[in-house]
């Protein structure tokens, strides 16, 4: 007993009075952690636990998920359908008909004008599985643009291209349950702690069983590098370069597995020759990381039996990003770790549905990883959707970060946006300000009317959010698991599922096509489609992905369990059935500090928070634990400018600045500062976002800028007015 204390004095948890828990699926992150909510005899929502026997969180929730009941009476949700005829009127309420029948003329008076893809659609991470299909069946087959695609454009894209461009399809190929097997661990641009508290919690829980190396690439010293055996602070944008550096002495020193690279892999002439000029010596000047670290490094992954990488937005969200995915998947490739239990890569994904939305919604192609450059894929949807296959584009459309450009260019004419909240996501949001001011009609359908966007609508759709709707999510790990129908959606808001089927029928296509009326209608027709693709749920059914608190995929009709692993077989989806090993030289091309711009601009996430504050803005323990925007700086920078701890200073960069708190610590390194990103008119206000050339991703977390002081309290009045909730 610590200090003597004999007695004890257990937390007790205030009595809520539940009656009955109910089974769901976090609506946060991609952890996946399935949860209870607990209803009281009134019927009312008034606690969350974690679900004990899942295997994902055993459990387990975070700050966020403990809190997740509250969601249901959270301010500032939308009731109502809202209509104005010009962006200067106020919003007022009209029928859902009205609002439909808006919409939908809309969208064909665009698109008679100006062709068919005029009218843009950009969706979210966080709907049901099930929905997105609908969403996809309804976009691609009856409205019928090609400028379709998801915010998750600016989380995961550049994994999804470069699983694409080394195995040939999207798809994580390891789990969770590697950290019981692997022998060494390499986590790059990860913050787990923070980002994904219960996977960081599945992982301490094997270190503790079984010690093994961690090793934790990032520019900060964060909470996750804190635990590391070894931390490489890598200089912004240059991971590329260490991961080929690592390539390099594995082969040199001859520590590949030669057989599983002639077994399984093909690649290019110049393959082995553009490795020659990653030798560590040259490799250290680019990337910060002295040469000897890096022999270390490599040999210490190449010789463990089983050794895996997980990665996160540090390699995503970079102008090399597609880039960095593939250079891990070599250095993976080359040392037989593919496919292995406790080996192989595993990306960890941003949004609770990011998955579903990369597997069903049909944004880069069609359902169930099909691709709208296969003359085949396009004929067998085409006939199971009951349309003209010459209905579907033959190569896929802009991606969300090409669409807000194309309506500078005046290419694009209206938006619809659906649970996505650009004014606060996207890079330099002074020009995705005049973008979205420059459109004949925006749409935005979501959960909240208070979202930021909604200030620049004609239309606002009020939509059901998370467990107020039932459906599927698929986690980082393919693990396909349920949300039950909590309670009821305030006022008149419906299920997104709804909208997108009453928009359906005011087309052609539409009503030619049969839509899902349910999500469970939606996930038979995915399970029929998904036989024999890489994704196969066809052995799964809601009740069966309830009653195990779960599935992974693949898992075909018959199928006892899901399957922890891809390829572990060495065989991949391209022809040949072999992954590639790509050639990746390194070009610096991003904006660096320079004279007029000293300091690192990188950003990232709190634990407190989710994306754009949208939900956790509205929960009071989530709101006081982290109220506002702050800024690392390290205390030899802010003393040499004279920048004292919590004093709020302005940051400038070539876009436009923010003002933030400073916050003194040794997190950062002197040339660096960090911001949490979540935060309405603060770190995209300065951001660039160039794009990687492959995903369209971009390069949130690498730009200069200069810090000035700021009167502190003109300062704290700006801070307050910024963010209402
Ligand atoms: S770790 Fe992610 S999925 Fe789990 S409770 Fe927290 S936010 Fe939800």
């Amino acid at each position: 007993m610590l200090f003597g204390r004999k007695q004890r004095n257990p937390i007790k948890i205030a009595d809520k009075g539940v009656v009955e828990w109910r089974y769901a699926t976090c609506g946060y992150c991609s952890t996946g952690c399935a949860l209870e909510i607990g209803i009281n005899a009134n019927g009312t929502p008034v606690a969350t636990r974690g679900a004990a026997g899942a295997d994902v969180n055993r459990g387990k929730l975070c700050i966020k998920g403990i809190f997740e009941h509250e969601l249901f009476t959270s301010s500032g949700r939308g009731t109502v359908p809202l209509l104005r005829e010009r962006r200067s009127a106020p919003l007022a309420p009209v029928t859902w008909d009205a609002a439909l029948d808006r919409t939908a003329s809309e969208i064909k008076r665009i698109q008679a004008v100006h062709g068919r893809d005029a009218f843009a659609v950009v969706s979210t991470g966080q709907l049901l599985t099930e929905e997105f299909y609908t969403l996809g069946k309804v976009v691609r087959g009856a409205i019928g643009t090609n400028n379709y695609d998801g915010n998750t454009t600016l989380c995961m894209a550049s994994a999804v291209s470069g699983y694409k461009r080394s195995f040939g399809s999207d798809g994580p190929p390891g789990c969770y349950d590697d950290f019981e097997h692997t022998r060494c661990m390499l986590a790059v641009g990860s913050n787990l702690p923070e980002q994904h508290p219960v996977i960081y919690w599945r992982l301490k829980e094997a270190r503790e069983k079984r010690h093994f190396p961690l090793i934790v690439v990032d520019p900060r010293v964060t909470m996750f590098a804190q635990m590391a055996d070894i931390h490489l602070p890598v200089t912004p944008g240059t991971d590329v370069v260490l991961l080929n550096s690592l390539a390099h002495v594995i082969l040199n020193e001859k520590l590949e597995d030669r057989n599983y690279i002639n077994e399984h892999t093909s690649r290019s002439n110049d393959f082995e020759k553009n490795l020659e000029d990653f030798a560590p010596d040259k490799a250290a000047k680019v990337c910060g990381i002295d040469a000897d670290t890096i022999r270390l490094v490599a040999r210490t992954y190449a010789k463990a039996k089983a050794a895996m990488t997980i990665w996160t937005m540090g390699i995503n969200q970079s102008t090399h990003g597609s880039d960095g995915v593939v250079a891990i998947n070599n250095l993976n490739l080359i040392t037989g770790n593919v496919g292995r239990p406790g080996g192989g890569g595993l990306s960890i994904t941003g949004q609770c549905n990011a998955m579903g939305t990369r597997e069903w919604s049909s944004c880069s192609g069609l359902p169930g990883y099909r691709l709208l450059e296969e003359p085949a894929h396009r004929e067998e949807i085409a006939r199971f959707w009951g349309i003209d296959p010459e209905f579907f584009p033959k190569k896929r459309g802009l991606a969300q970060t090409d669409i807000f450009p194309a309506i500078e260019a005046g290419q694009i004419k209206g938006l619809w946006l659906i649970a996505t909240n650009p004014m606060t996501s996207m890079p330099n949001s002074a020009r995705i300000r005049k973008m979205l001011e420059k459109l004949e009609i925006l749409v935005v359908q979501d959960a909240y009317a208070d979202v930021e966007t909604v200030r620049y609508a004609h239309l606002y759709l009020p939509a059901a959010m998370w467990a107020e709707k039932e459906g599927c999510f698929t986690n980082t790990e393919r693990r396909v698991n349920f949300v039950t129908k909590i309670t009821e959606p305030p006022g008149d808001a419906k299920p997104d599922h709804w909208i997108f089927a009453e928009l359906a029928k005011r087309f052609e296509n539409g009503r030619k096509m049969k839509v899902p009326q349910t999500t469970a209608e939606a996930f038979e027709e995915m399970r029929v489609l998904s036989k024999g693709r890489l994704c196969d749920i066809s052995g799964m059914t809601h009740a069966r992905i309830k009653a195990e608190k779960g599935i992974q995929w693949p898992c075909p009709d018959g199928a006892t369990t899901g399957a922890p692993r891809l390829y572990t077989d060495g065989h991949f989806r391209y022809a040949d059935r072999k992954a590639k090993l790509i050639t990746l030289p390194f070009e610096d091309n991003n904006e660096r500090p320079d004279e007029a711009y000293p300091f690192w601009l990188n950003s990232g996430r709190v634990v407190e928070h989710f994306h754009t504050r949208t939900k956790t803005g509205k929960i009071g323990n989530l709101n006081k634990f982290s109220p506002t925007p702050y800024m690392e700086i390290n205390p030899d920078a802010a003393q040499a400018l004279g920048v004292e701890h919590m004093q709020y200073v302005r940051l400038v960069s070539r876009r436009g600045d923010a003002v933030v708190m400073a916050q003194l610590t040794h997190r950062v390194p002197r040339d660096m500062v960090f911001i949490p990103f979540h935060f309405h008119d603060c770190v995209n206000r300065l951001s660039l976002g160039l794009l990687d050339p492959y995903s369209r991703q971009p390069a949130f977390k690498q730009c200069a800028v200069r810090i000035e002081p700021v009167a502190q309290a003109t300062a704290g009045r700006l801070n307050a007015a910024m963010r209402r909730f």
